[in-house]
């Protein structure tokens, strides 16, 4: 069954709950933070801006992690915490006293490191996905908030844990990944009033956005040319919105010399295509098996159509894992997209 929280954000009773976890914990209790597969800024500023503020609280003990390859962008790898909270999920607690997860909407997205949902004393969810599927014990998921991080900042608040540099840039990293730098719909005055509390705090925004959204190899630069180059645009697709795609391949990774987290951003190069409503970028992560992303400019909820195929996210930014051939998948989403708008 849904969570309360599900459409309405947490009650003062989930607060009251998730306060009393943290306060509760014995001086020499063990603290686990867990993100989703392939963290982005928000999943890993959320939970290392969160795990730095548990630390002044006193929490000694404690462990940041994420499952799957511990490969982790550049663009974040200088985030405050990063060295001294995260751990390789093999060495992460097997039985914490308490878990908090940070956003992922569904058990999936933890991996191998899912069983700590059962085998840790506590556990709390912070996430903004409406598709959340109430995994976990204690919910505080909020639909209405742009980035897990204004989740995260609130429970902390409630804690009384004053805001220092080192976690605001955690936090403002993860506010400005998942509203686009302030440009997308979800940028509310509460937005810009955390984002004004965060920057008070004497942290650099030019700076920030310099290292996580505008710095990148220069064979990454070319790799995208070639792939950007490949693009297609459908305009019949989507009942007529209209579609673009393009696919970066293993091959083409190995070809330019780079990891497959550079192409976390191609998505964005891609969106601004004016004539299609949604575009799509396949990423190959194996033979036959593609990482999907999806965006919308609003006709089509993505989500919908990512949660058909098996993945979930929002309306505007959604993903999947597709199986078979880059075709395939793509006659697989374009089905979708028709049945999307067509209610079918
Ligand atoms: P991105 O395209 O940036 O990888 O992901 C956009 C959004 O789609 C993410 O915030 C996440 O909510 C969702 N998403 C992406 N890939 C998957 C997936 O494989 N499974 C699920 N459940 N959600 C995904
Ligand atoms: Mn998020």
């Amino acid at each position: 069954m849904l969570p309360a929280s599900a459409s309405t954000g947490p009650t003062e009773d989930d607060w009251a709950a998730a306060v009393a976890a943290v306060r509760r914990l014995p001086a020499d209790a063990r603290v686990l933070l867990i993100c989703h597969v392939n963290p982005d800024g928000d999943a890993l500023g959320s939970m290392l801006g969160f795990g730095l503020g548990l630390r002044r609280l006193g929490v000694r003990r404690l462990q940041a992690t994420f499952p799957g390859p511990p490969e982790v962008p550049e663009s974040l790898r200088w985030l405050p915490g990063f060295d001294d909270l995260l751990v390789p999920a093999v060495d992460a607690y097997p039985d914490p006293d308490l878990v908090v997860c940070f956003d992922a909407a569904s058990e999936s997205r933890l991996g191998e490191l899912v069983d700590r949902l059962d085998t840790a004393g506590e556990a709390l969810v912070l996430d903004h996905h409406a598709s959340n599927t109430g995994f976990g014990r204690i919910h505080l998921v909020d639909p209405r908030a742009a980035a897990t991080s204004v989740v995260a900042e609130e429970l902390l608040a409630r804690l009384d844990v004053p805001l220092d540099a080192d976690t605001a840039t955690c936090l403002y990293v993860a506010l400005a990944t998942d509203t686009g730098s302030f440009r997308f719909e979800a940028t509310t005055p509460a937005v810009h009033q955390l984002a004004a509390r965060l920057i008070a705090t004497g942290i650099r925004p030019g700076d920030i956005s310099r290292r996580v959204f505008d710095t990148r190899p220069f064979g990454a630069v070319r790799l995208f040319g070639e792939v950007l180059g490949r693009a297609r645009l459908d305009p019949a697709a989507a009942a007529g919105r209209g579609l673009v795609w393009t696919y970066a391949t293993l091959d083409d990774l190995a070809r330019y010399e780079q990891q497959p987290y550079v192409l976390e951003s191609l998505i964005d190069s891609v969106r601004c295509t004016a004539e299609a409503d949604v575009a799509c970028v396949l990423k190959q992560v194996a033979v036959d098996e593609w990482a999907v992303s999806m965006r919308s400019k609003g006709a089509v909820d993505v989500s919908r159509v990512a949660t058909v195929l098996g993945g979930g996210g929002h309306r505007f930014a959604a993903g999947f894992t597709g199986r078979g051939g880059a075709d395939e998948v793509l006659g697989r989403i374009r089905a979708e997209l028709d049945g999307a708008l067509t209610g079918s």
